[in-house]
């Protein structure tokens, strides 16, 4: 019978398992490991809660899951801070790695602590070393101008990096400064409880994610961090070295803007 998903044109009955392996074997074939947040019937596609499944996966709709109780991200004592100025207070003498010896200052991050709108960036360079604060330098002023574009002020959101103190040289942070820093970046995320994240180019993405996927390939979706939507666009350093990238970007951060209006609007 047309419409009837439990039979074929033929009449003959379908294994609903079947029909579900068929379904994710063709999403792999298109996607790769990725699924997509498809929109449920009359429903557009930004109003879904994009859950956590383990990786970079948005819930595929098919289950409602829980939302998973994030691990804790360390047993050391600042672990256990409650504020993003205790945190601060707690980590900002951080010696674990060698940039700690030749930062000027460490950057924890600036901007609401009650922000709904996160953003991530890769790391200090010399000027947010200079002064304490990321993204101040160039790319700074140019997401200052994107923000003002979406109608965000700066101190309306949250800004930090991978990374809390200046690689030598502007170099890509390295496996082991990351993973040193990264836990402070996970407790900052915990504590602010943003609607959704923007990563700022591919460190921040593939650090936060775990994943190896180009940026082309992360840009334009809706992702998951521990339940919360995330979202990948060009870093402004990127877009002041190739202004071809900024048309992409402004369509990535209205997107965003949309999806945050949404989330925000359904609590
Ligand atoms: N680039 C970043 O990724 N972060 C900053 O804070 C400044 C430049």
């Amino acid at each position: 019978m047309p419409g009837d998903q439990t039979t074929r044109d033929d009449g003959k009955a379908i294994d609903p398992f079947s029909a579900l392996a068929q379904f994710f074997q063709t999403e792999r074939e298109l996607f790769g490991e990725f699924l997509l947040v498809e929109p449920r019937a009359n429903q557009k596609e930004t109003t879904v809660p994009p859950k956590s499944l383990p990786g970079i996966m948005a819930e595929p709709l098919l289950f409602d899951l829980p939302s998973p109780t994030p691990p804790p991200v360390t047993t050391e004592p600042w672990g256990t801070a409650s504020t993003l100025d205790g945190l601060n207070s707690q980590i900002c003498t951080c010696m674990k790695c060698p940039l700690g010896s030749s930062r000027t200052k460490f950057v924890f991050g600036v901007g609401n602590p009650k922000a709904t709108f996160m953003l991530i960036g890769e790391a200090p360079g010399a000027d947010e070393d200079a002064q304490g604060e990321p993204f101040v330098g160039r790319a700074g002023q140019l997401l200052n101008k994107i923000l003002e574009a979406i109608q965000f002020k700066r101190e309306d959101v949250f800004i930090c990096n991978i990374l809390k103190c200046r690689p030598p040289g502007n170099r890509k942070p390295l496996p082991e400064e990351v993973e040193q820093c990264i836990p402070y970046l996970k407790k900052q995320v915990e504590l602010v409880k943003p609607k959704v994240i923007l990563c700022l180019g591919l460190t921040a993405a593939e650090n936060l994610l775990g994943t190896t996927e180009s940026l082309g390939r992360l840009r334009g979706r809706v992702l998951s961090y521990q339940g919360i939507p995330l979202m990948v666009t060009y870093h402004p350093a990127a877009l002041l070295r190739n202004p071809n990238w900024k048309r992409p970007a402004w369509e990535d951060v209205q997107a965003i803007r949309k999806l945050h209006d949404e989330l925000v609007a359904t609590g």
